[in-house]
């Protein structure tokens, strides 16, 4: 108990003295804490940080994300990934604006049931807007807790994870919770970082069992990652009369409800030529013909790499149809801005005149 006294005053001396000034950081407001807490999920706060502030600017309450059209918000969200956050971000606002008169639910329990809301951003939300006593475990409180109380179990495994949850929970004071959750985090991203922990300027560092036993480079521990999967992708890019064809991507999965060029997968033993024909096939119902090669891009996803082989396709036979797509459209170079594109398309779309 002496313990967690000391990490809890320590830790919130060194956060109110230090502490980032970040811009959602001087609000409670529940609203642009949940926006910050979405758009920072797997997402770095340097990154971030602009996208929230053109959230606020575009839509400054939770009635008017709600009231905006799905397209608005994917363009706001573009190049930020994982879109399935700006679907959810989109759905449970209509949920607040509608169901709950604009008010966020005050209880991390109830703010799980929104779309999107796990049990760490209902945490968040629920300590640092409505102050509940509710804990926050993210990669980076694993990690300090983890070196904190010198926990040999992989962090992986769901028993830890329990572990972890229930170490926030008896850490996380009554008074100012949503400040030392920060703090938790804060220091996870700023001294107690992965590779080189600053244990030296540390405000907990006399608490640390890791430190006294010199295993913080050993903390946390890990499942060994398997690799991640490459995939050779075919694009097509088809333009008639200085218009160009896109797709649209089905809502659900990866990508979901984003513009792309048609193309896919190329299948073991295919040439890129056969992979342009078979996807442009069934995908739109034509058989394209495959010019030159406009350009060949490497992209990264957290599991999956890819590497897009675009190409330059006329319509040889056939009328187009959305046989996989929600929607097709021809649309000229000068609107491809109105849409949003995923990152991997962004690498060749200035290549297209
Ligand atoms: S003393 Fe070092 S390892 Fe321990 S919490 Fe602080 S920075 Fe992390």
């Amino acid at each position: 108990m002496e313990q967690a006294n000391r990490i809890r005053r320590d830790l919130l001396a060194w956060y109110q003295a230090e502490a980032r000034d970040l811009p959602w950081r001087r609000t409670q407001d529940p609203y642009r804490v949940w926006l910050s807490e979405i758009i920072l999920q797997q997402t770095r706060v340097d990154q971030g940080t602009p996208y929230y502030e053109r959230f606020v600017a575009a839509f400054p309450t939770v009635e008017d994300l709600a009231a905006a059209s799905e397209d608005q918000v994917l363009k706001l969200w573009e190049g930020l990934g994982y879109y399935t956050r700006a679907r959810n971000l989109h759905a449970a606002a209509k949920i607040v604006a509608g169901q709950h008169g604009g008010t966020f639910p005050e209880k991390a329990e109830l703010l799980q049931l929104l779309p999107g809301v796990g049990r760490y951003t209902a945490g968040a939300i629920g300590s640092i807007a409505f102050g509940e006593r509710v804990p926050v475990v993210d990669g980076n409180v694993k990690r300090v807790l983890s070196r904190l109380f010198d926990v040999e179990k992989s962090i992986d495994d769901t028993e830890t994870e329990k572990a972890l949850w229930a170490m926030a929970g008896k850490l996380v004071p009554r008074d100012a919770p949503g400040d030392f959750n920060q703090a938790m985090m804060e220091l996870g991203a700023r001294v107690c970082t992965p590779k080189k922990p600053a244990c030296d300027a540390c405000p907990v560092s006399a608490c640390c069992i890791a430190r006294a036993d010199g295993t913080q480079l050993e903390r946390p521990v890990r499942r060994a990652k398997k690799a991640v999967p490459h995939k050779e992708i075919v694009v097509a890019v088809i333009e008639e009369d200085g218009r160009y064809l896109i797709g649209r991507r089905p809502p659900e999965g990866m990508l979901g409800g984003l513009w792309e060029f048609p193309g896919g997968k190329v299948e073991p033993k295919e040439t890129h030529q056969q992979a342009l024909v078979r996807e442009c096939k069934e995908e739109l119902g034509v058989t394209v013909k495959a010019g030159g090669m406009l350009a060949c891009v490497k992209h990264a996803y957290t599991h999956l790499r890819v590497t897009l082989n675009v190409y330059r396709c006329a319509i040889e036979k056939g009328t187009i149809k959305a046989k996989t797509h929600t929607e097709l459209r021809w649309v000229p170079r000068s609107e491809f801005d109105e849409y949003a594109f995923p990152k991997g398309n962004h690498k060749f779309l200035d290549l297209i005149e």
